[in-house]
């Protein structure tokens, strides 16, 4: 075998070609970039050239953005939004949503659906009820989880003990939607049990009060 054969070298050609679709991709973007922000090519030209270079947010279009999470079925939009603030403030990770609408043998009807909302024109079920899960979270974190729910305008209760022996979640209800009474009486008896801790109602919570008297 001769190895002083020289390698098959790219025809040059071709690299100019190359070079050239780089510079179209990238003057694409630049001038995508600047038309996103209403600034004209000659604007941002004798912008740059001024070194006064404007503060640029590169919004990328809808297909693009990568899918951190989004609503599952059954949650009203509201309800969800909600949720993710009450993940983030309580620094915990907002994927273990489990049954929203359902009929699952244990929640005998609470997560039967509760209405549809109609929001621009798009249908939406909901029920105002949501299961989450917590097997990883510690009971610190757990609690810090139950109170920022609260603090969003969930009712919300850890389900554990022997009733709930291998199936321990949190049952959260948004308590601002309409919902069925049994959900209703249970948001009641959350806020019930708040009073009798003498701790003072949440602005939702005296609302609601209002609402389910
Ligand atoms: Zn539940």
């Amino acid at each position: 075998m001769n190895r002083e054969e020289p390698q098959p070298q790219k025809p040059r050609r071709a690299r100019w070609w190359f070079l050239l679709g780089v510079c179209v991709v990238a003057a694409g973007a630049f001038f995508g970039v600047m038309a996103g922000n209403g600034i004209s090519p000659r604007q941002m030209w004798s912008r740059l050239r001024s070194g006064d270079t404007p503060k640029l947010s590169l919004e990328l279009p809808r297909a693009a953005r990568p899918k951190h999470m989004s609503r599952p079925y059954g949650m009203a939009p509201i309800a969800f939004e909600a949720y993710v603030r009450a993940c983030t403030n309580a620094g915990i990770h907002p994927f273990r949503i489990g049954q929203t609408i359902g009929d699952h043998p244990r929640s005998v009807g609470y997560h039967k659906r509760d209405g549809v909302l109609n929001i621009r024109g798009e249908k939406i079920d909901y029920c105002a009820a949501v299961d989450l899960g917590a097997f990883e979270l510690t009971e610190e974190q757990r609690r810090r989880f139950l109170h920022h729910l609260t603090k969003q305008g969930f009712a919300s209760w850890y389900r554990s003990g022997e009733k709930w022996r291998g199936a321990e979640h949190i049952h959260a209800i948004y308590a601002l939607l309409p919902m069925k009474p049994q959900l209703e009486e249970q948001v009641r008896e959350f806020m019930r049990e708040r009073r009798d801790k003498g701790i003072k109602p949440l602005r939702w919570e005296r609302f609601t009060k209002r609402r389910l008297d």
